[in-house]
């Protein structure tokens, strides 16, 4: 019996996670749930899944969320606090470690999971895209496992099975990308919070879909890959495909490319990485081919998604960089919901927010999160230069 640390239980990816958990009793268990503020879903699901351990990070919630343990019957161990979700991403009780936090919060349970050695099935892009080489060594020396939940780099780390360190080192990431809901719509300039947070083929979580949006995801994505594969900037291609069946592919030497296809589904990701180096079942049904009829392919807009090419910069320009953008383009995400901003002016805000961090790497997690939190600071003093506008 596998006992999993859920981190993010209450989003969209721990959803997915604790639906497939459900499919297999008899393989998995869950040891711990974690959410930001929601303690009513957060007691539900430490009760539905007989969790030993929940956390909330707002350590204000600790009183609501132990009331709404008792009052479910469910004899969980409250906690509250960031603290303690870094806790339970090291706690011993649990083998594996699910990623499901959004943004930069994410950064330092995956650390700390990575550090403990730990099974660690990682969605949280954010810890990839500011942690970089620093998380990826420390990987590495801690001997954990890291498995990508994201679809494309699922999909990639799928179709490197196998491949030799030669093959890896010669081959070529495609990154494909839906292009989101305003692929074909001409002007981005009045765009709603509510069409930016309808994607087409994909259920997901605000952030990432506004993200899908604007092509951030996708510049997340090329970051994101450049450290979980180790391949320079220069040897990854994003195109759009906007069925999202081809979840990417890898082209090796011999300019054969190997693809992985399926319905576009989290429970596919969740299960493949859960069960690896097996296959279980995820419940999504099988891909029906006449049904889908054609895949299709087109080359980015880097004018109208100007973001994706900020990501391409900010990886030439270093690990400061890619902290800068992933910080501003959460703040401005944030203040675009709320409805302080227009749905352009978050390039307008991530562009000069990357362009002027240090030409550095960063070399351990403390100088990550440091830059984390100063350029939250400076974003946010930023987006008040555009707020009524
Ligand atoms: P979501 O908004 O649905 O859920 C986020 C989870 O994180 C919730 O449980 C929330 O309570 C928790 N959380 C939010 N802020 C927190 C904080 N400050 N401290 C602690 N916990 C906090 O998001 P999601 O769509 O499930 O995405 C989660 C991560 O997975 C993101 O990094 C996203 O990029 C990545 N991802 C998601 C999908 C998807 O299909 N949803 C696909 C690929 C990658
Ligand atoms: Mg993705």
């Amino acid at each position: 019996m596998e006992r999993l640390s859920i981190l993010g239980a209450t989003g969209s990816i721990g959803t997915s996670t604790l639906d497939v958990v459900s499919q297999h009793p008899d393989r998995y268990s869950v040891y711990a749930v974690t959410a930001n503020t929601n303690v009513e879903k957060l007691a539900g699901i430490a009760d539905a899944f007989n969790a030993k351990v929940a956390v909330v990070a707002d350590k204000k919630l600790y009183g609501s969320l132990k009331e709404a343990l008792k009052a479910g019957g469910c004899d969980a161990k409250a906690e509250a606090g960031a603290d303690c979700i870094v806790g339970v991403a090291e706690d011993s009780h649990a083998d594996t470690v699910v990623g499901a936090i959004v943004g930069a919060a994410g950064i330092r349970s995956s650390f700390a999971a990575a550090k403990a050695g730990k099974k660690l099935l990682l969605a949280n892009k954010e810890s990839v895209v500011c942690g970089g080489k620093v998380l990826m060594d420390l990987v590495r020396n801690s001997n954990a496992l890291l498995l990508p939940v994201d679809s494309e780099h699922n999909a990639i780390f799928q179709c490197l099975r196998g491949a030799t360190p030669l093959m890896k080192e010669k081959a070529r990431i495609i990154l494909t990308a839906s292009g989101g809901p305003f692929l074909h719509r001409e002007s981005l300039e009045d765009v709603t919070p509510e069409e930016a947070t309808h994607h087409p083929n994909w259920s997901m979580g605000k952030k990432i879909t506004v993200d899908s949006s604007t092509m951030m995801n996708k510049g997340l994505e090329v970051i994101e890959a450049r450290w979980l594969f180790d391949v320079p900037q220069d040897r990854i291609e994003v195109i759009i495909h906007p069925q999202s069946i081809i979840h990417s592919m890898v082209e090796f030497e011999d300019n054969v490319v190997m693809a992985q296809l399926g319905s576009p589904d989290m429970r596919n990701t969740v299960a493949y990485c859960l069960a690896y180096p097996e296959r279980i079942n995820a419940g999504v049904a099988p891909l029906n081919f006449a049904k889908v009829r054609q895949l299709t392919f087109e080359e980015p807009n880097l004018k109208k998604f100007p973001l994706l090419a900020l990501a391409y910069e900010a990886l030439d320009r270093g690990g400061y960089a890619c902290i800068r953008l992933n910080a501003a383009n959460e703040l401005a995400v944030e203040a675009f919901l709320a409805g302080k901003i227009k749905y352009t002016d978050i390039f307008k805000i991530c562009e000069p927010m990357m362009l002027s961090a240090p030409s550095e790497n960063p070399k351990k997690l403390e100088e990550i999160i440091e830059a984390d939190e100063e350029a939250r600071i400076l974003a946010t003093e930023f987006i008040s230069g555009f707020i009524g506008e």
